[in-house]
């Protein structure tokens, strides 16, 4: 299908691209690898008045990891992220999550701002950004703001950006180096989004007992989930085959999933204990 006509600017800085949304006051977005907003635009589902390219904002390219933790540009494709291997020890759980991402054309096209302002719900990175406690940096008319993962997400295509605003960045908390983690999701061919996923990590004391166990899941609501009751169930306890169905049941029990053409919510609820299993026994 054809797209529908828009006009199209190619701004050299974010001031410049910020300037354009706000002059076109909703009628304009960001344009940054087309993933999504080209299919989007075939589909008629946005049909914006002008496309603001972000490629030139070299700005938004850098990963940058500090004490401080890891930031990752607007515009960090997935295949930056795959390909630099100080992320391997500086967020190993990233690593894994992007690691299931669609597939290699897109990984070299599909962005980390694309993706969180998309929103989809069984998409890797806000899942993360969830699970992680992330802080999600971004500049409009107004000025910059920080946003915290978890205020993020309303809904799928739903999220807390005004219409002018750009994502700059993401940044992830720092990761400790004895910290646990499993990531696992399952889709119906590799590269699909996930019909169900789970993302993990925790920090064991000396006698193997978790703390600080934070567990997220996408593809089973309306936006990535943190799970409090499963982290619960396992904060105090060894990672052993009892803490696990246990907290297996817990997911299962905090989902409701609902039916759509790729799954019922049955087989989803059962398929998020499944990856809780399979991302605590990776951790364990
Ligand atoms: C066949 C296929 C399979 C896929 N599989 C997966 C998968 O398994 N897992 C997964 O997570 N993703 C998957 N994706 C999505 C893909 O990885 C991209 O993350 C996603 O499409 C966003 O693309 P993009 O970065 O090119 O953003 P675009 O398509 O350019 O933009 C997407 C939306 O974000 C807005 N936007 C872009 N950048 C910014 C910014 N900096 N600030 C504010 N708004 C912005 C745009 O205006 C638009 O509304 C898949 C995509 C395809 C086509």
């Amino acid at each position: 299908m054809k797209l529908p006509p828009f006009d199209y600017a190619c701004p050299t800085s974010l001031a410049d691209a910020v300037a354009l949304l706000a002059a076109h006051d909703g009628e304009a977005k960001p344009l940054a690898g087309g993933q999504s907003l080209v299919p989007m635009l075939a589909f008629r589902v946005a049909a914006p008045a002008l496309l603001v390219d972000l490629r030139k904002l070299e700005e938004l390219r850098q990963i940058a990891i500090s004490a401080r933790g890891v930031s990752l540009g607007a515009m960090v494709r997935w295949c930056d992220i795959l390909d630099d291997v100080r992320l391997r020890t500086a967020h190993p759980l990233l690593v894994a999550a992007i690691e299931h991402v669609a597939h290699y054309q897109i990984r070299n096209r599909g962005t980390v701002g694309g993706s969180l302002a998309h929103a989809d719900p069984a998409a890797e990175m806000p899942g993360i950004a969830v699970t992680c406690e992330a802080a999600i940096a971004v500049i409009g008319k107004a000025g910059a703001r920080v946003i915290a993962a978890a205020d993020f997400f309303h809904g799928p295509l739903m999220t807390a950006l005004a219409p002018d605003e750009i994502i700059s960045e993401i940044r992830l908390p720092p990761w400790p180096a004895r910290r646990r983690f499993g990531f696992a999701e399952f889709a119906r061919r590799r590269g699909d989004f996930a019909l169900a996923g789970a993302a993990l990590f925790c920090d064991p004391d000396d006698g193997g007992r978790v703390r600080n166990a934070h567990v997220g899941v996408i593809g089973v609501a309306d936006r990535p989930l943190r799970l409090a009751a499963v982290e619960d169930v396992l904060n105090g306890r060894a990672i052993d085959h009892e803490t696990i169905a246990a907290a297996a049941a817990a997911a299962r029990a905090a989902v409701d999933p609902p039916d759509d053409i790729h799954a019922g919510g049955a087989y989803r609820r059962a398929l998020v204990g499944t990856m809780i299993e399979r991302a605590l026994q990776s951790a364990a």
